[in-house]
């Protein structure tokens, strides 16, 4: 605020304001189903749809990644017509802009030979692609310009509207807003939030490229950035670097994160990654709201990827559900064996190395384990392995298979997440939804949606929907597994207790959407 004090939290604001109606602009690397490898494509294809119900006119800029596979997902969005030249790196870039609406959402992809590459939108086997800073310096210029000249149903969206840039692919947006276009009158009332859905990727490259990012050379500062000492090379490296995100940070009007849990560790040492005391230094504008789930799309009574349906009012179909799992994967067809998952990235994030490490202890028990992952190369050979040692108890799948994803959620009786960190995480959400009880690491937006099971707080059925254990380690980790088992196999009351409390909760979008127009009022009030 103007005064520098906090505003109260979203979602416990006592007077009422009336909610105004805005232009927004989403500015995504990803956005499902046209793109997506992770949670951002989960938000940036949902949250749009639940804002644009609500009333504000919704356009999502990202780019028209053509992989030569899944091109078909485009294959609505047409060609507008107007094409555009971003000075940047060295020249004048054309690009051209492709939209469909959709779901009462304008959806505007950006097209440059860049985007068509066998591979997801990161990179490809070989690991990322060299040229991303340009491929995202591309993205953040033309969607600064969409919203100008793009007549999306006979009008322009205009320069006072409120621009979501996630993550630091959209990061040079807010530096672009302050530098190259408020200092000429356009956007002047126009607002800029940062959604920050992952602060370990923040788009660092060297101080060399500054002149390629097609900003003002007096604004080096705000994206500069010094590494310290002992990160250095040796003695006489300066340690500068160009840190897109770190410009977002400096420059943006609000800041949201994906919970609140991740909105506090980002000001922490531990949770900062290097920009914790820049990201303290905004406090007064940083937030966290967390994300909702499709709740259409995930829904054990209808979802297409399942075989029998079920609903908190009629479990039946659950274990029907888990026979089908064990058979799909060559496990034992055993309805009372406790069938515990695992579906995520492959990463040191997704503490997957906490798995392998308390793999030969947890395989003493009478359970089965099915794992759904892509990335690290090691970690893939290692769940091919663990097939052959741990036969007729342990499956990996080895992929990135959205079906498999609802029937391995819809199937299994205890969902894993050791995640180290995890800004918010949907997997554990739609666990909940499909009566799969969490068993996570207490942080982040695990730590505020996973409540832990108390048995002991109803004498029947206990409060609480999973198990959330802390510190991050392999006996923690055991320990609050070996409790779920037990659970499951000799207090079925308490399971069924559980499932309900997560079946029942409410993630629901609109929830969330709600509290982001909270937000998006604040921006407003307050003078870039
Ligand atoms: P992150 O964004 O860090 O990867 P989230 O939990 O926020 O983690 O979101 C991950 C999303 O990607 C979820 O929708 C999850 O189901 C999906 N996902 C991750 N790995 C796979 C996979 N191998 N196959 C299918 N879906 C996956």
């Amino acid at each position: 605020t103007v005064s520098g004090e906090k505003h109260e939290n979203v979602g416990e604001e006592k007077q009422s304001r009336p909610v105004i109606r805005n232009n927004i602009i989403f500015v995504t690397a990803e956005a499902a189903p046209y793109s997506k490898t992770g949670g951002l494509g989960d938000v940036c294809g949902s949250l749009p749809i639940a804002l644009a119900a609500r009333g504000h006119r919704v356009m999502v800029v990202s780019p028209r990644y053509l992989d030569g596979v899944s091109d078909e997902k485009f294959a609505n969005a047409v060609d507008t017509g107007r094409r555009i030249k971003i000075s940047c790196f060295g020249g004048q870039q054309e690009v051209a802009f492709f939209q469909e609406y959709r779901a009462g959402v304008d959806w505007v992809f950006v097209d440059h030979l860049s985007y068509h590459r066998p591979g997801n939108p990161y990179g490809d086997v070989y690991g990322a692609y060299g040229d991303n800073q340009f491929r995202f310096t591309l993205l953040c210029h033309a969607a600064c310009e969409a919203p100008l000249v793009l007549p999306l149903g006979g009008f322009t969206y205009g320069d006072k509207c409120l621009f979501l840039a996630n993550d630091w692919h959209a990061a040079l947006v807010p530096v672009l807003l302050s530098a190259k276009y408020r200092p000429n009158g356009v956007y002047k009332d126009g607002r800029c939030i940062l959604v920050i859905h992952n602060l370990a990727h923040q788009g660092v490259e060297p101080e060399t490229t500054y002149p390629f990012l097609g900003l003002p050379s007096e604004w080096y500062g705000s994206v500069e950035w010094v590494f310290p000492t002992w990160a250095r090379t040796h003695a006489l490296d300066p340690g500068k670097s160009v840190n897109l995100l770190k410009g977002a940070v400096v420059t943006v009007d609000r800041i949201v994160t994906v919970s609140q849990g991740y909105s506090w560790e980002i000001t922490t040492p531990e949770g900062g990654y290097g920009l914790h005391e820049l990201l303290n230094s905004r406090k007064s504008v940083l937030n966290g709201i967390t994300n909702g789930i499709d709740v259409g799309d995930w829904d054990p009574a209808s979802d297409q990827h399942i075989q029998f349906h079920y609903s908190v009012n009629d479990l039946s179909g659950k274990v029907k559900c888990k026979m089908a799992l064990q058979e799909e994967f060559g496990l034992d067809v055993r309805p009372d064996c406790p069938l515990i998952g695992f579906i995520g990235r492959l990463d040191m994030q997704k503490g997957t190395d906490l798995i392998m490490m308390a793999m030969p202890e947890l395989m003493k028990e009478d359970i089965q384990f099915v794992m759904l992952g892509s990335g690290d190369a090691g970690t893939e050979q290692w769940m091919r392995t663990a097939e052959s040692i741990y036969r007729d108890k342990f499956r990996g799948w080895v992929g990135f298979n959205v079906a498999i994803s609802h029937r391995i959620t819809a199937g299994c009786d205890i969902l894993l997440m050791p995640s180290r960190f995890e800004p918010c995480g949907l997997n554990q959400l739609y666990a909940m939804r499909y009566g799969t009880v969490p068993v996570v690491h207490a942080t982040g937006g695990l730590k505020d949606t996973v409540e832990n099971f108390n048995p002991y707080a109803n004498e029947r059925s206990g409060k609480g929907t999973g198990w959330a254990f802390s510190p991050l380690s392999k006996d923690s980790m055991l320990k609050a597994l070996n409790l779920a088992i037990r659970t499951y196999r000799d207090f079925k009351p308490s399971w069924e207790g559980l499932m309900k409390r997560g079946m029942s909760k409410d993630f629901t979008w609109d929830n969330a959407a709600a509290q982001y127009e909270q937000v998006f009022g604040w921006a407003f009030i307050d003078p870039p």
